[in-house]
């Protein structure tokens, strides 16, 4: 099978219109960024750099927060790479959707009022949207994953989809458990 999936730079991985929606007078910056289907991950960093957040990592008590004043985000440097990336992407989101607001924010979820575990759920959702975007790249890449275990994409168990979705989460730098939620979000993957 030939590879028909064509993305060259982040205008492509988002698309257009979700690239102005998620990043406004930023988007035709952050969509110039090359995008290489052998390395897929999303390059957090890179978009956080345009953005004008600085980001550092260092010993925390929780996974992550942002801070307005100065657009800072810091992460807990003690946990593993997906769950350090979801949480920047996370950050991230607040930083997109409450620029404006000046309390720092932690990820103890028990601890919220209602409208703020709406925020913390609307950020989960645009993080995972920053992290997973492109439908058919996740659909593609399940497939190749499938394929190269000796798996049928069209019928497989729930051993060989759990290993491709190892290989995928893997390849996109995102924890097996997000990556399928995600899928299971978009439909491509059953409950
Ligand atoms: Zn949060």
């Amino acid at each position: 099978m030939t590879n028909t999936i064509k993305i060259n730079d982040y205008t492509d991985l988002y698309g257009t219109s979700n690239l102005k929606t998620m990043f406004g007078d930023k988007a035709s910056e952050i969509g110039k960024i090359p995008f290489d289907i052998d390395n897929p991950f999303v390059d957090l960093n890179s978009i956080a750099k345009i953005l004008g957040l600085t980001v550092s990592e260092t010993d925390l008590s929780v996974d992550g927060f942002f801070k307005s004043q100065g657009k800072m985000i810091e992460l807990n440097k003690n946990v593993s790479e997906g769950r350090k990336r979801f949480t920047l992407a996370h950050e991230m989101a607040h930083s997109i959707n409450s620029a404006d607001k000046e309390n720092i924010q932690f990820r103890k979820f028990e601890n919220y009022t209602p409208a703020e575990r709406r925020d913390e759920q609307k950020a989960n959702q645009l993080a995972a949207e920053l992290l997973m975007p492109n439908k058919k790249l996740l659909v593609y890449l399940m497939k190749e994953a499938l394929n190269s275990i000796g798996a049928n994409p069209s019928g497989f168990d729930n051993f060989e989809r759990d290993r491709a979705l190892s290989e995928v989460a893997a390849k996109l730098k995102v924890s097996s458990q997000s990556l399928k939620y995600r899928l299971q979000n978009l439909r491509i993957l059953g409950k």
